[in-house]
């Protein structure tokens, strides 16, 4: 039987204080992830780190260059929006992502037309609130895992919160039995080949439908 696998993401870095310390518990726990990174948070400062990431076996994907609503932008603002992360991406770490996570997860007619990547969303827990104590974020994530999923959370400046969680979600999911994967990986061990331009914002693999129920 094939082995239950989730896919964790991050979004908002890089970030020293936060995504450093995650890819230490990664590393402990012998976990990949993926990092919607943000393209006006790659800077000299933080290049190292998404090359650790890479080095980890993690996959780096984008969410935009300066996370706006895109559904207000035009479509010369969107195609910026895109081929600024990516230039930043290959240039400090060599790699292209394969991936998007709208910001907001707010997507548009326009947006899926003009952007070249598969749209990826997932199951949250709402952390990048404060008022989301670290318990409500493992108690969350642990509710929602379930095999071929894929989890979002959050890699922002200062949330502490989120590392803390994560402390105990590596442990308690593999105890469950999951493999943590790229989201690259989770597609490829599902035989699903996700397309862009489909208008679908991927939650789980074998998502059909724009949005998944259970979110
Ligand atoms: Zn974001």
């Amino acid at each position: 039987m094939a082995r239950k696998i989730l896919a964790l993401t991050f979004d908002d870095g890089p970030h020293p204080d936060t995504t450093l310390p995650i890819l230490d518990l990664l590393s402990e726990y012998h976990a990949a992830a993926t990092f919607f990174v943000l393209g006006e948070h790659i800077t000299a400062q933080t290049e190292p780190i998404l090359r650790r990431a890479l080095q980890q076996g993690c996959e780096l994907c984008s969410h935009s260059f300066s996370h706006p609503d895109m559904t207000q932008l035009t479509a010369a603002e969107i195609c910026a929006e895109i081929s600024e992360t990516e230039k930043r991406i290959e240039a400090a770490a060599g790699v292209l992502p394969r991936f998007f996570r709208p910001p907001y997860i707010a997507v548009n007619d326009a947006m899926f037309r003009l952007i070249p990547l598969p749209f990826i969303a997932g199951y949250g827990v709402r952390d990048y609130d404060d008022a989301v104590s670290a318990e409500a974020r493992i108690r969350g994530v642990l509710q929602k895992a379930a095999d071929g999923r894929i989890i979002l959370l959050h890699d922002l400046a200062g949330n502490t919160q989120t590392v803390a969680a994560l402390r105990e979600i590596l442990p308690a999911l593999q105890k469950k039995g999951y493999a943590f994967v790229t989201v690259s990986q989770l597609f490829s061990e599902k035989g699903i080949v996700p397309q862009p331009h489909q208008k679908i914002l991927y939650s789980y693999a074998e998502q059909t439908a724009m949005y998944a129920d259970d979110l």
